[in-house]
């Protein structure tokens, strides 16, 4: 257990403190004030609020949800941020069915049919499908990888990753195993070509930044859960409106908090026009929006260095609507898998409406995010044109989405940094402040939505034990 804590220096202190003056400590006017109003915060205030605490939410965005948006304006309701839910994510599970949030089987017009077998392949230009990809001349792969299809290189490697049956297993992984992704590829054998075509399309932002322990974490988890995935029915952000609703508390929609002073017996919270105190505050920013914001407060040196340094994958999507369901048409799978960063995967998301997804990551949704709006559009329509000639004259580009221009969020999710997963581990332990952190990137045990609400669940449990 780290109990340590020391004073986050630097700039952002420095700028808190030039603020001081003016946040002068008066009355508490809350338990438990809550930063986000995603499912970790808003999971938090439930299980304050059932204690009985006074609660408050305060949320930047003018709607609910954080991470899970889903884009009511658009045709067939796609969602932009997490959409499959676990057969192990028992607490989200339990909580839809407590408030009526039905789930369901079938991923539905909007969810995004990502599940769907097989891809149409286009590398260096050339397409193949799974049957045709080793005699194919793009196929540069060595003579032992050259069967193995592009989607699948990094599962056949993973058998070389450390294999977990707890997925909290990664809390106590040696140092000498936090070496990169990169690194036990080759270790394992992985070509270059390979490590290539594995990079092109990495739920990542690249080899070398991400831990290896981070992905077997992932398997762990993902071995621990056996089951079909459900989503939520008329979008992701349907369950947490529905946790806001639920909520007595005040869940204040465009109140960004834009400084943190944690004081002997409470916190200070700035907004735009005035300041909060409250006894105890849960924070649930990402923490890639969290370095942004001025904060002086005392923080374990673990916590300090994640704040500052825990990765985040860089991830834009575009999506694209079709004159008609074009994929009918032609032999191939569904799904577009190419090495062009520009445009990554293109996922059909349904047939009626005729609507279709692109997701990039790493370097190209930094290429994409650069690109003017109207040149962006015109590229990504002739690259998937070339790729898959019956796109001809089918597209059009209704909207592009970039998470990490979204300065609430800053990416999409957290991974494990090549060589921190200790000070993450120990970040997780924190137990003993005013100001509690929680989020997706702070579970221990679950990911994604799963991990919110275990993360929103543990800081409460933290919050009621100094209450
Ligand atoms: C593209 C994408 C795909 C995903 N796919 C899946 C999936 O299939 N399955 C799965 O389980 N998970 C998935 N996830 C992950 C899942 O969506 C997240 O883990 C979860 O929603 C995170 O919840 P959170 O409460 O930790 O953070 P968030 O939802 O990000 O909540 C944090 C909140 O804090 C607010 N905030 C930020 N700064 C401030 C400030 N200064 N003042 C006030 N408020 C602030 C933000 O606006 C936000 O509402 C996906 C995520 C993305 C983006």
């Amino acid at each position: 257990m780290v109990t340590r804590r020391g004073f986050l220096a630097g700039s952002s202190a420095a700028i808190v403190a030039g603020a001081a003056p003016r946040m002068a400590w008066g009355r508490t006017e809350v338990d438990v004030a809550i930063i986000g109003a995603g499912l970790a915060g808003l999971n938090a205030a439930r299980v304050c609020e059932a204690a009985g605490l006074t609660v408050v939410v305060l949320e930047a965005e003018n709607r609910i949800g954080g991470r899970l948006h889903t884009l009511d304006d658009l045709p067939g309701k796609p969602d932009a941020g997490g959409i499959q839910i676990g057969a192990g994510y028992k607490r989200l599970h339990s909580i839809a069915g407590e408030l009526g949030v039905v789930l369901s089987g079938d991923a539905g017009a909007g969810a995004g049919r990502v599940q769907t077998p097989g891809n149409l392949y286009s590398i260096g230009g050339k397409s193949s499908t799974a049957s045709s990809w080793s005699d194919s001349l793009a196929n540069r792969l060595s003579q032992e990888e050259r069967d193995t299809e592009p989607a699948s290189l990094l599962r056949r490697y993973a058998r070389a990753l450390p294999t977990w049956t707890e997925p909290q297993a990664w809390l106590d992984a040696p140092a000498e195993l936090d070496i990169s992704v990169e690194q036990a590829l080759r270790s394992a054998g992985a070509s270059g070509e390979a490590r290539r075509l594995i990079a092109t399309n990495f739920n990542g932002n690249d080899l070398a930044s991400m831990s290896q322990l981070h992905l077997a974490r992932s398997f762990a988890i993902f071995r621990s859960q056996p089951g079909p995935v459900s989503t939520i029915v008329g979008g992701s952000q349907r369950l947490p409106e529905a946790m806001a609703a639920a909520l007595k508390a005040d869940v204040r929609l465009g109140e960004k908090v834009t400084a943190i002073v944690e004081q002997p017996g409470g916190v200070i919270l700035r907004l735009s026009d005035y300041t909060l105190s409250a006894r105890q505050v849960v924070c649930t920013v990402p923490f890639a929006a969290m370095r942004h914001i001025p904060m002086q407060a005392r923080l374990s040196p673990h916590m300090a260095k994640m704040i500052a340094q825990l990765p985040y994958t860089r991830a834009s999507f575009a999506y694209i609507r079709a004159k008609t369901p074009f994929w009918e048409s032609d032999p191939y799978p569904d799904t577009l898998w190419t090495d062009d960063p520009l445009i990554g995967r293109i996922f059909v998301l349904g047939s009626d409406p005729a609507m279709l997804k692109l997701w990039t990551t790493g370097a190209g949704a930094d290429m994409l995010d650069r690109l003017p709006r109207r040149e962006a559009e015109r590229q990504i329509i002739a690259r998937i044109e070339s790729a898959r000639p019956s796109a001809m004259g089918q597209l059009e580009v209704l909207r592009l989405y970039s998470w990490q221009r979204n300065p609430h969020a800053r990416g999409i999710y957290h991974h494990i940094g090549t060589g921190m997963a200790a000070d993450l581990a120990n970040a997780t332990r924190d137990a003993d402040s005013l100001l509690h952190f929680a989020g997706e990137h702070l579970a221990v045990a679950s990911s994604g939505m799963e991990g919110a609400l275990e993360s929103g669940e543990e800081a409460a449990l933290r919050v009621l034990a100094q209450s």
